[in-house]
This record gives structure tokens, C-alpha cells and sequence, in this order.
């Protein structure tokens, strides 16, 4: 077998996520194969998001965001149980990094005098039956911290607020707020922005700011493009939430001055020729979600494939996107059933059209 280091990695030309993908998390006939196929195909997909992202921030911002403080997280995370049927019903699939517990975070103090081996904040891909959202979350456990950590947070927002709202416009990240004082009452007026956040600090709300970003299916090659942009040029808020967390002076500005949105989009520009729909093979599913109970086909021909490539055996370990493929072609009369669907990787489906319509799956037996 050809080791996969030599072959060319999966990026995010040779991904896509539709319909079918969507409707997964709405399966609920066989929550082993549907465990399987977020591990073996739809977190692989996450995972080459997550990647680009952070070949963008290093290149922008000459930053490796990786380290002992800020750990990749990932869910839903799968214990492999044999014999026992799994009994856990995923609805979301989630790739993204954010604060490790590890360290106990200097400029964070708990009302306790615990140290804060909580995360502070996350940032990532979330997928569920809606679509694709970039998600950022901050503190969630508002009222375990002192006044004055609370008040540290505010303090970088109501300091930066207009570069924050500019960034939200651009990374189209909208926020989404949930705020209550201590006996869970909501008190929320319309106001400027800065005003309201003043309010929230002066009175010590629970307040909990998420930013999203939405995108629906079906989600190809300009759709992610879009979104690690957004994420790219949202990361500065998270890197310097995270160093205020850390007792640090954070370094916003200087990040913000770092990201040109104009060359940016330069340098991974939209695609004119979107051939994903083709290199993501042609079964295109209609799905009525509502009556979504079994497996989709995809989903079959994967699990009879055993989640690998029947072409030249890789799997999602390996580095390798799967595509479902006709082994006739629709247009030579090869139907949409079973037996005309193969599994393929990211490489052999691209190869394939130079070759003649072999079954691939038979030949492998
Ligand atoms: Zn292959």
C-alpha cells in the first residue's frame, strides 16, 4: 500500500456537507452506525476546517496557538464499549480549541480562592442538523469569579467595543446574549452597546456572550472558505480574552493591525470553477428530515465498506475524506442502489475518472 504522507491531504476542496450529512443527527434507528459515521466522516471534515484555521492564524498573525494553555477540543469523544450497544444519542459534532484546564489562570480569581482550572473560553466549528456555525463562548460560570474579574472582561470589551462590533461585521459573527442578575431575572432594554455593557459590569449581571455565525446546506468549498476567514479575523477577541485570563497584558491592538481583510480574502479567494459537488461524488440526497429514522445511504455504503476506501483501503486514521461513488455512472445507466455505490477517499475519487468503470469494491475482494 502507498504510505498516505506522500499522498496529497485532504483540504477544503475535498469536502462538502449536505443534506445527508445534516440529517445524521437526526437518526435514531442505529446510534452505533450513526456514532460511526460522525467519527469516521463528519469529524474528519471538522477536523480539516480546524486545520486551515490554524495555518491562517499562524500566517497572520505568526502566532502557534497550540500550547500548554490552549488545547484543541473536540466532541463528541467516543469510548469505545464492546459488546454494549451504544446508548448515547449525539446531536452535534463540535472541533475547535479553547482554554486548557490544565493551567490554573492567573488573572482569574474565584470567590472561593480555588484556583480556576475551568475553560474560559472556546471557539470553534459546531455542526448539527441546522448547518455549520462558528461558535465563540465565554465564561459560564460567571458567578464563581470576584467582582473584579468580572469587571476585567468587561473592561477589554467597553475598551475595544467599536474594533469589536467592526470584527463582527466582517466575520458576519453576531452575538447572541444572555443576561440575568443573581435571582435570574432578565433585565434587558434597548441601548448602545457600550451603555448596556456598562450597566451589566455596574451590576454585576450573569452575562453570558456567545458570537455565531450560521451557515446552511449544502456547504462547499466558498462556504468554508468563508468561514475559516471569519474565524481568522475573529481570533484576536479569544487570543487576548484568553492572555487577560492568563494575568497578561493582552495585545489586541497589535493583533487587529495584523489582519489586512482585503488581502486576506486575496490570499484564499473565493473559487470561480466550484467543483466540490463533483468531487464529492453524485449521490444527492433528498432528505425529509422529519421521517429520518434510517440510516441514509451514504451511511450504509460506508458501514458495509467498513468506513475505508475500497479503493486503496484508507481510512479516516489515515488522513482520508470519504465519498460515497457510482461504480456505473448515471449517465452509462448505473442506478442509484447498493451495489452501484462504492466508498471511495478523497484521491481515488478524483483518480477515478481516468479510469474505466471498474468495481473497485470487487476487485479489492
Ligand atoms: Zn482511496
Amino acid at each position: 500500500m502507498t504510505s498516505f504522507d506522500i499522498m496529497e491531504k485532504a483540504n477544503l476542496k475535498h469536502i462538502a456537507l449536505d443534506a445527508e450529512d445534516a440529517a445524521l443527527f437526526s437518526l435514531n434507528e442505529d446510534l452505533l452506525l450513526k456514532a460511526k459515521s460522525i467519527k469516521y466522516s463528519i469529524l474528519p471534515k471538522l477536523n480539516i476546517l480546524l486545520e486551515e484555521t490554524l495555518s491562517r492564524i499562524r500566517k497572520i498573525y505568526n502566532i502557534e496557538v497550540l500550547n500548554e494553555n490552549s488545547i484543541i477540543h473536540s466532541a463528541p469523544n467516543f469510548r469505545e464499549k464492546r459488546d454494549s450497544k451504544l446508548k448515547i444519542d449525539y446531536t452535534y459534532a463540535f472541533i475547535g480549541f479553547g482554554g486548557s484546564r490544565q493551567p490554573i489562570w492567573e488573572g482569574f480569581k474565584r470567590k472561593d480562592n480555588q484556583p480556576t482550572k475551568i475553560i474560559p473560553y472556546i471557539i470553534g466549528y459546531w455542526f448539527d442538523k441546522y448547518g455549520l456555525t462558528l461558535l465563540f463562548d465565554n465564561l459560564r460560570y460567571i458567578f464563581k469569579f470576584t467582582k473584579e474579574t468580572y469587571e476585567l472582561y468587561f473592561d477589554f470589551l467597553i475598551e475595544n467595543v467599536e474594533y469589536i462590533q467592526t470584527i463582527q461585521c466582517i466575520s458576519e459573527m453576531s452575538p447572541d446574549f444572555y443576561v440575568s442578575d443573581e435571582n435570574n431575572k432578565t433585565n434587558m432594554t434597548i441601548k448602545p452597546f457600550t451603555e448596556m455593557l456598562k450597566e451589566y459590569k455596574d451590576n454585576y449581571y450573569y452575562y453570558q456572550l456567545c458570537f455565531r455565525k450560521r451557515i446552511h446546506f449544502p456547504l462547499d468549498y466558498n462556504d468554508f472558505n468563508f468561514i475559516v476567514n471569519s474565524f481568522v479575523i475573529f481570533f484576536p477577541i479569544y487570543y487576548s480574552l484568553l492572555q487577560i485570563a492568563q494575568g497578561k497584558k493582552n495585545n489586541f491592538r497589535e493583533l487587529i493591525s495584523q489582519v489586512n481583510i482585503y488581502d486576506l480574502y486575496k490570499e484564499y479567494p473565493y473559487s470561480e470553477n466550484n467543483d466540490s459537488t463533483k468531487v464529492n461524488g453524485d449521490v444527492i440526497p433528498k432528505i425529509d428530515e422529519t421521517k429520518f429514522v434510517k440510516a441514509g445511504i451514504r451511511w450504509q455504503v460506508f458501514e458495509r465498506d467498513d468506513f475505508k476506501c475500497v479503493s486503496c483501503g484508507k481510512s479516516a486514521s489515515d488522513g482520508a475524506i470519504l465519498h460515497v461513488d457510482h461504480i456505473i455512472p448515471r449517465s452509462k445507466g448505473g442506478g442509484d442502489t447498493m451495489e452501484n455505490y462504492q466508498t471511495l477517499c478523497h484521491l481515488c475519487n478524483i483518480g477515478k475518472s481516468n479510469k474505466s468503470n471498474k468495481n473497485l469494491r470487487e476487485k479489492c475482494r
